[in-house]
């Protein structure tokens, strides 16, 4: 292992990685004590199954995600569709260029395989940004060279090097090279290849634990090997990337920031594929200090009174409280005090106030927007007493999801109790402003609700719709609570598949909606038919 204990910093380190970012020089940080944080969630994040998100949507999580201070913003997979290049170069126009007012921009990367048409459709993408980066990924384990790639050692590394220099030659300064299942690769060879695409001129080095079968003192080593071992590598950052599988994503994230990974590689609340990736806010766990975005987006807000015990609990860990990057936070904690502070007392206040607090909430809507908001908003306060943050965020997040809705819930009524069958009759609207009506029957309201959207786009669209996930969570305790339920569906029949670009294998594509109001029922519509709509836009 490496000798780290020396590099415990003193007060006054601490309080100057407290105080100051170091400036960002791609493949160098000054203060040996920082930690860059490298969310991938809206890359990584999204090969979650049910995580798929729209264009607006990654563009508002990105909006969050520099709100919080993140290093370097992973925004997408620019080659994988026209849709992802959007994003992500919305992204880097946007966020890759807001400057706050200490000079900090996040890094925009775009990621591609080694090969020249990813390469260049990712740095067209990107480019925009006031600093924009390739992350390119190739693997390089002998099962994954001989099975998925078909291709030798001696033609992966030179490949890798080739891909580099093209991505410098398209002017981008900024690489990461990521050997794709490191933790199965022979050492050797990763050291060789490593050695070669610094040489090449990349400027971070990404070791993932792509099948998630580290243990933390294997990964701790990993790195400390790599260290000692590559040549160059003290010219390049080296960066974490850990999956979940035998949930050790975090413990495996923070061996490597002991053996020298200065890049952690994380996504908020450790969504990814299988079982997710190093979850962001659990690594601030460790440092006893919470972040209230990620709790905005599962809707949780009980943190508070816990962060106190966290500090004392994880005191004997004040090494990787200073390492892990805590200049982030500070305003951070300002600003999640302030919310706290005034959540309550947004009823009375008018549509300027609103725009100011969404503003402060990090949501830029357009004019027609606000006024669509204001108005739920006004609606929903004349039915609750208080209308706190938490419930502007759903309110925001119901407006600017569905783009170009095909069905809307015109009206709908339930008869239920103890006597008969619930049954729901619905009354939906479809874009080119035609009603449809049907009635059904159901084991409960919910489902007979739910059963009579499905009658009328069965048969007026072939579309057989199947649930695989349904959740209620209550926002607020009390009778006058709003409830919000998250439904995801897929299409019934099997034969619409689609590849998943990075691991090859079929996946079938589901699709997540959510809804907020003060009747479960009618919410549970809503969230069904933002699922349809977003499944109906998807097909191309
Ligand atoms: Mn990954």
């Amino acid at each position: 292992m490496t000798t780290i204990p020396s590099m415990i910093p003193s007060p006054q380190q601490t309080k100057n990685s407290i105080d100051m970012r170091p400036i960002y020089i791609p493949n160098y940080i000054p203060n040996p004590y920082y930690v860059r944080i490298f969310d991938t969630t809206l890359r990584d994040g999204e090969q979650s199954p049910g995580a798929a998100m729209t264009s607006q949507e990654k563009l508002d999580i990105a909006r969050q995600l520099a709100k919080l201070g993140v290093d370097v913003i992973e925004a997408g997979f620019p080659c994988s569709s026209q849709d992802e290049f959007k994003a992500v170069k919305m992204i880097a126009e946007e966020v890759g260029n807001d400057v706050d007012d200490n000079g900090y921009v996040p890094v925009i990367v775009g990621i591609a395989r080694c090969n020249q048409k990813d390469i260049e459709t990712a740095w067209e993408a990107v480019k925009h940004a006031m600093r924009p980066k390739i992350s390119t990924f190739i693997a390089t384990s002998p099962i994954h060279m001989e099975h998925k790639l078909g291709k030798s050692k001696e033609e992966v590394l030179q490949i890798a090097c080739k891909m580099v220099k093209f991505a410098r030659n398209l002017g981008c300064h900024d690489i990461q090279f990521v050997p794709e299942d490191a933790t199965r690769s022979e050492r050797d060879f990763l050291y060789q290849i490593l050695g070669e695409v610094i040489k090449a001129g990349v400027t971070t080095v990404a070791i993932p634990d792509t099948v998630g079968i580290t243990m933390p003192w294997e990964y701790g080593r990993l790195i400390a090997d790599i260290k000692a071992n590559t040549p160059g590598i003290e010219n390049v950052v080296l960066s974490s990337h850990c999956h979940n599988d035998l949930g050790l994503a975090v413990a495996n994230t923070l061996e490597g920031v002991r053996a020298g990974a200065r890049q952690l590689e994380v996504t908020i609340n450790g969504i990814g594929e299988r079982a997710g990736n190093a979850s962001l806010e659990e690594v601030e766990k460790y440092t006893g200090m919470y972040l209230q975005p990620h709790k905005a987006l599962v809707g949780a807000n009980a943190f508070v009174h816990e962060s106190g015990i966290h500090q004392v609990l994880f005191l004997p860990l004040i090494l990787l409280v200073t390492l892990i990057s805590s200049i982030t936070f500070p305003p951070f904690r300002s600003f999640l005090m302030k919310l706290i502070a005034s959540s309550s007392s947004l009823h009375s206040s008018g549509r300027a106030a609103l725009r100011k607090r969404l503003e402060e909430l990090g949501f830029q809507l357009k004019d027609d927007e606000i006024n669509r908001v204001f108005f739920n908003f006004k609606a929903l306060g004349d039915k609750k007493k208080r209308v706190t943050d938490e419930d502007l965020r759903t309110l925001v997040s119901n407006e600017v999801t569905h783009i170009e809705p095909i069905w809307k819930l015109g009206d709908l009524q339930v008869i239920s109790g103890t006597l008969g069958l619930p049954s729901t009759t619905i009354r939906l609207i479809n874009m080119n402003g035609s009603t449809h009506v049907a009635c059904s029957i159901g084991q409960g309201s919910v489902d007979s609700a739910l059963k009579a959207v499905n009658f009328i786009v069965k048969e007026l669209m072939q579309e057989p719709i199947k649930l695989v996930e349904y959740s209620v969570t209550t926002i607020k305790n009390g009778i006058d609570g709003i409830v919000t339920t998250y439904v995801v569906i897929c299409r019934e029949n099997s034969n619409y598949e689609s590849t998943s670009t990075l691991s090859q294998e079929n996946v079938h594509p589901t699709f997540s909606g959510t809804a907020a109001g003060t009747d479960v029922v009618v919410s549970s519509v809503e969230a069904y038919i933002a699922a349809l709509n977003k499944m109906l836009g998807s097909k191309e």
